[in-house]
């Protein structure tokens, strides 16, 4: 095995964080002057498209779902809103604990490293500079690509762009979005990091997985030791 894809939601992310989503998006609705009721549902009930870039970037998306919403904000409220969008997507990605340590002794092991992301615009356009980027060789994003998990073109693509073949990456998430049923058949060994430690992170998990990999791990902490045996 020469590559390790990695998931980034609740997967390199700290899962604790992901309590903080309701938060984030109930800011960007005061700044839209959208019910954050509403404004939570209609998020939710456009995720599928907008993580194809279907909505377009931040501010095309919120004013598309302010709209929805029975809202016409105008161009100050929508600076508002994609300032506090922003602000928010960097409050759901902190590292997992130790995460980065991690990377950086993957890579000093040899391993070229992955990741497909199911995201917004606002993951892939502030990528660069996260501290995830220079640590991961390949990065590939549904909004950017045009397709989500578990598409078997995100796997074609990040085995392509690591230069390796599928059957010698691992897979490694925490479940959602059947993510690991498509690495399986895109030739990939998925992990799934079962997040003992964060129960509530667990419950937040969009189209669980109906393929349970024969390995799973706790927490990231255990992933050298699994695949060094
Ligand atoms: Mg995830």
């Amino acid at each position: 095995m020469r590559a390790i894809v990695f998931d980034f939601f609740g997967t390199l992310t700290d899962p604790a964080a992901e309590a903080g989503r309701r938060d984030s998006v109930t800011a960007t609705a005061a700044a839209l002057g959208v019910p954050a009721d509403r404004f939570w549902h209609a998020m939710g009930a456009s995720f599928p498209e907008r993580i194809v870039g279907g909505y377009g970037d931040a501010r095309q998306t919120l004013r598309r779902v302010a709209r929805d919403c029975g809202a016409d904000p105008a161009e100050s409220e929508l600076d508002a809103a994609v300032a506090a969008q922003l602000a928010g997507s960097v409050h759901v990605r902190p590292p997992r604990p130790g995460v980065l340590d991690l990377l950086d002794r993957l890579r000093a092991d040899g391993y070229r490293l992955g990741l497909i992301s199911d995201c917004s615009s606002e993951l892939y356009e502030s990528w660069p500079e996260t501290p995830y980027a220079p640590r991961i060789d390949a990065a590939v994003f549904s909004w950017h690509e045009g397709y989500r998990k578990p598409d078997q073109r995100l796997y074609e693509a990040v085995s392509a762009r690591l230069g390796v073949n599928p059957a010698d990456c691992w897979y490694v998430g925490d479940g959602g979005s059947r993510e690991h049923a498509g690495a399986h058949r895109a030739g990939m060994r998925p992990i799934l990091v079962t997040n003992t430690a964060y129960p509530d992170a667990a419950a937040l998990r969009s189209d669980p997985d109906p393929y349970t990999p024969a390995l799973a791990i706790p927490d990231l902490d255990a992933l050298p030791t699994l695949i060094d045996s």
